[in-house]
C-alpha cells in the first residue's frame, strides 16, 4: 500500500510498504481522513515526544476516520472514527476508568505502533465509532481532537459564568474555545500572538483576544480569570496561563512544550495558590463528541484549514511547522475527499 513514513527530522517520504496483516480480533480499513497533530509535529520537527523517541522509518497519524472493507459486525463501507487508544483494561487505571493513563497503552501513531497516513490500517471493533449521517470523514477525524478539548473541560469544571482563558488558539485551542463555551463559561478571552489564530478565536465566540497574558489582565482589570486552559507547545504556555489566571485560579495544561520541560515562577503559582491539572490525552468522550457535532454545537469548518492527499503529507508537515498559509489543522485524505 501507498504510505507516508518518518525518516527523520523534517523527512517524511510517500513510499510503498507491505499492507497491514489483521491480528484475529482486527478488521482492515481504508484510511479515508487523517489530521495533522501538534504531537505529530513533535515527531517531525524534534524526533522526540516528551520521553518517546521517535522510530525510523514510522507511520504517524491518530486522528483518523476510515471505511470499513470486510469482517467485524459492522457492513462494509461503513464510515468510522477510530478511537487510537488501546489500553489494556484490566491494570489498577483502567478498572478505574482511567483509560487514557494507562502504562500498557497501545495508540495507534505512537512508536512502536504505527500510524494512519497509509491507505489501510487494521483495529478492533471496539474501537470502531460508526458515524452518523451526513458526517464526512474529516467530521470523523476531528472527533479524536474534540475529545482532547472535552477530556480538558472535564477537567477544568467551571462554574455557570466563570471567566475562561484559552491560551494557545492551534486546532485544540480552537475546540477547547468552544467546548468551553457549552460547558457554561462566561468571558472567554482567546490568546495567541499570532493574528491570524486571533481572529479564528473571535469568529469562533471569543468574547476578547489578546496576543500574551498581559493581554488578559488589561481585558480584566489587573484580576485575571477564573480558569485558563493551556493548548501550546511552547515551554512558556504554563507561565503565561499562571500569568492570566486570578488569585485561587485554575490551570488545565493541554499542551505538549517542545523540549520536553517547562517551567513556573515559583511565586507566581505558589502566593496565587492555584489548582493545577496536567490533562493527557482523553477518556471515553467519543459519544459526546458525535453528539457535539451532531447538535452544531462545534465548527469544525474554520478549523480545517488545508487538505491534502496522502502524497501531499510533507507539505501538509511543512506547512504546519512554519505556521504558513494561515493554517490552522490540515486533513490529509489517502484516497482523495469522502
Ligand atoms: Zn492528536
Ligand atoms: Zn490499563
Amino acid at each position: 500500500m501507498r504510505a507516508v513514513r518518518l525518516h527523520g527530522i523534517r523527512d517524511l517520504r510517500f513510499e510503498t510498504i507491505p499492507d497491514p496483516v489483521p491480528a484475529p480480533d482486527e478488521v482492515v480499513l481504508a484510511v479515508k481522513a487523517v489530521g495533522v497533530c501538534g504531537s505529530d509535529l513533535h515527531h517531525y520537527l524534534e524526533g522526540s515526544i516528551g520521553a518517546i523517541q521517535s522510530e525510523a522509518p514510522f507511520v504517524l497519524g491518530h486522528e483518523f476516520a476510515a471505511e470499513v472493507l470486510e469482517g467485524g459486525d459492522l457492513p462494509a463501507g461503513t464510515l468510522v472514527a477510530v478511537d487510537p487508544n488501546r489500553s489494556c483494561g484490566s491494570c489498577e487505571w483502567c478498572r478505574d476508568g482511567h483509560t487514557n493513563l494507562c502504562p500498557d497503552v497501545r495508540f495507534t501513531g505512537v512508536p512502536p505502533y504505527p500510524g494512519a497516513l497509509s491507505e489501510y490500517v487494521a483495529a478492533r471493533p471496539q474501537e470502531l465509532v460508526p458515524l452518523p449521517e451526513g458526517f464526512d470523514a474529516a467530521t470523523g477525524a476531528l472527533l479524536e481532537p474534540l475529545g482532547v478539548a472535552i477530556h480538558a473541560l472535564d477537567l477544568a469544571r467551571l462554574k455557570p459564568l466563570a471567566s475562561v482563558a484559552v491560551v494557545g488558539l492551534g486546532a485544540i485551542g480552537a475546540l477547547v474555545l468552544q467546548v468551553a463555551r457549552m460547558c457554561g463559561a462566561g468571558r472567554i478571552v482567546a490568546v495567541d500572538p499570532l493574528s491570524y489564530r486571533r481572529q479564528l478565536a473571535s469568529e469562533l465566540g471569543a468574547d476578547a483576544v489578546a496576543a500574551d497574558a498581559a493581554g488578559v489582565l488589561d481585558v480584566t482589570d489587573g484580576r485575571g480569570v477564573d480558569v485558563v486552559l493551556e493548548a501550546t507547545n511552547s515551554p512558556d504556555g504554563p507561565q503565561h496561563a499562571a500569568e492570566a489566571v486570578r488569585v485561587g485560579g485554575r490551570l488545565v495544561l493541554v499542551g505538549i512544550p517542545t523540549g520536553n520541560r517547562f517551567a513556573f515562577d515559583a511565586a507566581l503559582v505558589r502566593r496565587k495558590g492555584l489548582t493545577i491539572k496536567m490533562s493527557r490525552r482523553m477518556r471515553h468522550v467519543y459519544p459526546r463528541a458525535v453528539q457535539m457535532v451532531q447538535a452544531g454545537k462545534v465548527r469544525f469548518d474554520p478549523v480545517v484549514t488545508h487538505r491534502f492527499d496522502l502524497a501531499g503529507t510533507p507539505e501538509a508537515f511543512a506547512l504546519q511547522a512554519d505556521y504558513l498559509d494561515g493554517v490552522v489543522k490540515s486533513v490529509i485524505q489517502p484516497g482523495g475527499p469522502a
